[in-house]
């Protein structure tokens, strides 16, 4: 089947899905969780090894485990998020009720990253799916196997017309973008974000935009540093600093420099050893072009700012980066310039939290302003003293694993929500019911307008509210 053929056909199944019932639509779910706690697991976790050296066991925990979280908190919650809502009516339209009603949006495109290519591609799959449309993933080019396996596993357990996958790069992406769907579901860079975005308006479709940033992290003079060190560590490093919402760069106040210095290289050598490079469980840089980017960007920062404190030794034929710690980088330097997207962390010293503010405000709001600290005063503060799409405190990525709580960013990080009912309510278009039963007012205050009903009218604006 060919790209306009696959449209055609989930266009047209659309109403059909709509109507689908709560229990065909989790039977399959449940079918695509047993699949991925059964065989397909090892097939995926085997295909994303293939395509950037990603360890089964990462393939587990971040790709799998949320993917299942998310689908048991949909299984859980299907029925009552789908049912009508009552609400409540105002005294003077007496004799009606109202609800709100969730219903499915129609045809739905999902658009993928490479970054966690199973996660992103079946976790709005899922929500999508549960909501009752019908969906085509477009992956990521740039893990072709992953892709395939995908393909595959979707194919295994959907009927065409319900789900499926098409895979291949820019070319496909942009001949989807040009066709109507109801609803667009982009994951990826802010530059592409903005072709989605104009794409869509073309069709006036809804869109979620899941896009990246610089993610701040503050470690403040309370904060217990050495255990920020070691958190913020193992965060940036994961993926190899490959995750939308690493941390990007960080504010260490004077005072707890060495401290955090001391927890980041323990957990470097504690986790990858001597030569990172060699570590089986570090990942690679997705593809040359992106190691290129990234090699690109240590050698200016190293000419800019000096060596790095800890790292920064790149193998082109393993494509890894052991973890480069840059301590006060120039700011308008290489690694200040756009999302890192890498194994590259800046670390900046301050003595004012107004100055890392000021900074932070200078930037797009980013996903995530990630606080150390145990003052809750200083929390509070810089919560309030910035934007993003979320705000994690004494932790870094954690956030994500919580399927209760909305994710997504503001500005240039994104717009809309996924996670468990956000996910959900992203999918659907929330109708508005209004249903009259008794004698309505309009019987009382339609033309013509006599003294009698202007005086009423008078009396309902002064006492009624
Ligand atoms: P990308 O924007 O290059 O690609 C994402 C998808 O868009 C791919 O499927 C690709 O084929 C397609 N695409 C690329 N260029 C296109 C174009 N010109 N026109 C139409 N489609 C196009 O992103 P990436 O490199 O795959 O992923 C990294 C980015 O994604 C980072 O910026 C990261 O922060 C972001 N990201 C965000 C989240 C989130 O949930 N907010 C999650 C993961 C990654």
């Amino acid at each position: 089947m060919n790209l306009d053929q696959i449209i055609a056909l989930q266009r047209a199944h659309a109403p059909v899905q709509a109507r689908t019932s709560l229990k065909y639509r989790l039977q399959k779910l449940d079918q695509l969780r047993r699949a991925l706690q059964g065989p397909w697991q090892a097939e995926l976790a085997k295909a994303l090894h293939e395509d950037f050296g990603k360890s089964p066991v990462e393939v587990g925990l971040t790709e799998i485990f949320p993917t299942l979280d998310n689908l048991k908190i949909i299984r859980k919650n299907l029925k009552r998020w789908s049912a009508p809502q009552k609400v409540k009516t105002p005294l003077f339209l007496f004799g009606s009720s109202s609800y709100t009603q969730p219903e499915s949006k129609g045809s739905t495109l999902v658009i993928a990253p490479w970054n966690y290519p199973i996660f992103l591609s079946l976790h709005p799959l899922c929500s999508s799916y549960a909501a009752g449309n019908t969906v085509l993933i477009k992956p990521s080019e740039h893990t072709p196997k992953t892709s395939a396996a995908l393909a595959a596993l979707v194919a295994e357990i959907f009927k065409p017309e319900e789900a499926s996958v098409v895979t291949g790069g820019i070319d496909v992406s942009t001949a989807l973008l040009k066709k109507r769907f109801d609803h667009i579901f982009f994951t990826g860079s802010t530059a592409v974000g903005k072709i989605v975005m104009e794409a869509a308006s073309k069709h006036l479709c809804s869109i979620t935009l899941e896009l990246g940033g610089k993610s701040p992290t503050i470690v403040d003079e309370t904060a217990n540093a050495f255990e920020a060190g070691q958190r913020v560590a193992w965060a940036k490093f994961t993926n190899a600093g490959q995750i939308c919402i690493a941390p990007d760069h960080i504010y260490v106040h004077a005072r707890k420099l060495e401290d955090f210095k001391r927890g980041v290289a323990k957990v470097i050598s504690q986790q990858y050893g001597e030569d990172p490079t060699l570590s089986k469980d570090y990942v690679r840089i997705v593809n040359d072009q992106h190691f290129k980017r990234l090699t690109n960007m240590l050698r200016e920062a190293t000419e800019e700012s000096g060596t790095p404190f800890i790292g920064g030794t790149a193998n082109a034929e393993q494509r890894k980066i052991s973890p480069a710690v840059f301590i006060n980088p120039s700011k308008e330097g290489a690694l200040m310039k756009e999302e890192i997207f890498g194994p590259l962390l800046p670390v900046f010293s301050y003595t004012d939290v107004k100055e890392p503010l000021l900074e932070i405000n200078s930037r797009e709001h980013p996903l995530v302003v990630y606080i150390y600290s145990k003052s809750k005063r200083n929390i509070k503060a810089i919560q309030q003293g910035t934007r993003a799409g979320a705000t994690a405190v004494n932790m870094s990525l954690l956030q994500i694993a919580n399927n209760y709580l909305p994710f997504g960013g503001t500005g240039h990080s994104g717009i809309g929500k996924t996670n468990g009912h956000a996910g959900f309510l992203e999918f659907t278009n929330t109708r508005s019911a209004f249903y009259q039963w008794g004698f309505p007012v309009n019987k009382i205050l339609a033309p013509p307008y006599t003294s009698g009903k202007e005086k009423l009218v008078q009396r309902l604006i002064k006492n009624l509210f």
